[in-house]
């Protein structure tokens, strides 16, 4: 874990938030290539879920949403809580489930009774701070989803069985944080509610079918296999709305931990919506004429795990060093091997030297050949060494290289980050030449 924090600070991925004051309550800020990335998972999320499908429709609701919304799906109650220790002697606060023993894992001091502590947060509207202005920051995006559900079931002609999805911030007053960006207050979520009839066939059908759709996703980016797992949730550990949950899980650095949620939440949210609004909310069937509250089965991914992730299964080390820099032969060489779908720059074009002119100008127009199509990067300080080492370690896939004799042949060198395969590739060509590797399935 400290190689990939301190991989994701030095080379600009993510930082600490407000650091200039210190940091601020586990916070954190994504750089340029840190958000490149994030929008490539994003990207590839959103695609999955409406684009390359007939059944699911997007949304982008709003964070802010009437406080009724969260009296009506329970998290205003001991249904989003946490069970809080603290400690009698230097007043650290603890999850109670996360505790090995009964005492301070900080002094050892005495530890209290628990008590539930409600993780919403809470926020004022308007310009008076008064009780009718309490509002709450979303605990989960899907509420905004069952807003949205009539508003897009007509408007989008959508028939049963169909999805909303949605990506956006969520926000938890978490009692512990902890792992650099896996467990944090303020976190994006990548959720898709799937409306189905309620009959026990179809919920079984499709929670199977959706098991399956999202591991396939996180495979389909290159994770490895032997780092996913299914876990299946017992019946005392659900959250207060769902029937059935399996997470997906990732072997982290400290074990096996969540990173996506397959939940059966039944009819909960729509029937008390219905019966908190006053609003009628159920289905009419127009083949079976039958009027019923649609049950959901929902997957909820949490994309900065996904980054995380992403980033950790990536990270390799190479011991002998590949690109025989003076660094190379003192340290580990790092490579980032993200998917390409994935990695934030895709090509990055190195003049062999930067004192000549004609080469640094066929390196620009090559440049700005590519960045039309693609995030690419021009880099002329170094070593070309020390510059396919910085793009190893931000996972560029491809790195081209423009010398002398492609001032008299109009070609390049094209070096692949995995095989560190090198090609030479006429200039005319390089845009199939890449489209093929980048885009080609
Ligand atoms: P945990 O048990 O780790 O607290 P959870 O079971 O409460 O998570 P869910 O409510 O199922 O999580 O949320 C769905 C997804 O949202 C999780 O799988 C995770 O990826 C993400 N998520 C939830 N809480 C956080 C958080 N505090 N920080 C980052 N991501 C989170």
């Amino acid at each position: 874990m400290e190689k990939i924090v301190s991989l994701c600070k030095r080379r600009g991925f993510i930082a600490p938030s407000s650091e200039i004051y210190g940091g601020f309550e586990s916070c954190y800020d994504y750089g340029f290539l840190g958000a490149l990335l994030k929008n490539n998972i994003k990207q590839s999320w959103w695609k999955t879920m409406t684009q390359y499908r007939d059944d699911i429709v997007g949304i982008d609701a709003s964070i802010l949403m009437s406080p009724k919304v969260w009296q009506a799906s329970g998290h205003l109650t001991a249904g989003f809580a946490d069970s809080l220790v603290e400690c009698k002697k230097c007043h650290h606060r603890f999850r109670k489930d996360y505790l090995k023993e009964d005492k301070c894992p900080d002094c050892g001091g005495q530890l209290t009774e628990e008590k539930k502590f409600n993780l919403m947060m809470k926020t004022f509207v308007g310009s008076i701070e008064n009780e009718a202005a309490v509002t709450y920051l979303r605990g989960e995006t899907c509420q905004g989803i069952y807003m949205n559900y009539q508003f897009m079931k007509n408007t989008m002609r959508l028939k049963i069985p169909f999805g909303i999805a949605q990506i956006g911030k969520a926000f938890r007053n978490e009692i512990t944080t902890r792992y650099f960006i896996f467990k944090t207050r303020e976190f994006e979520q990548m959720e898709m509610q799937y409306f189905i009839q309620p009959d026990a066939k179809e919920k079984k059908k499709w929670f199977d079918y959706w098991q399956k759709e999202r591991m396939k996703w996180y495979l389909d980016l290159g994770i490895e296999k032997e780092n996913l797992r299914f876990r299946e949730h017992r019946k005392d550990e659900l959250a207060h709305y769902a029937k059935r949950a399996i997470d997906v899980e990732y072997k982290f650095p400290w074990g096996w931990d969540e990173i996506e949620g397959i939940h059966d939440r039944g009819d909960w949210d729509l029937s008390n919506h219905s019966k908190y609004s006053g609003q009628d909310l159920s289905y009419f069937d127009e083949q079976t004429k039958k009027k019923f509250i649609p049950h959901i089965i929902e997957t909820s991914a949490g994309t900065d795990r996904s980054v995380l992730s992403f980033l950790i299964d990536a990270y390799q080390e190479i011991k002998e060093g590949r690109t025989k820099t003076t660094e190379a032969k003192k340290e580990n060489e790092v490579v980032l091997r993200l998917d390409r779908k994935l990695a934030p720059i895709k090509a990055a074009v190195l003049p062999l030297v930067k004192n000549k002119k004609d080469l640094v100008k066929k390196s620009k127009e090559v440049y700005d050949l590519l960045k039309l199509r693609w995030m690419s990067q021009y880099d002329e300080v170094g070593s070309i060494g020390r510059r396919y080492r910085r793009q190893d370690e931000i996972g560029t896939p491809y790195t081209i290289t423009v010398d002398f004799d492609s001032l008299k042949n109009n070609d390049v060198t094209v070096r692949d980050r995995d095989t560190m395969k090198q090609e030479r590739v006429k200039i005319k060509g390089l845009v199939d030449y890449l489209r093929e590797r980048l885009e080609g399935r």
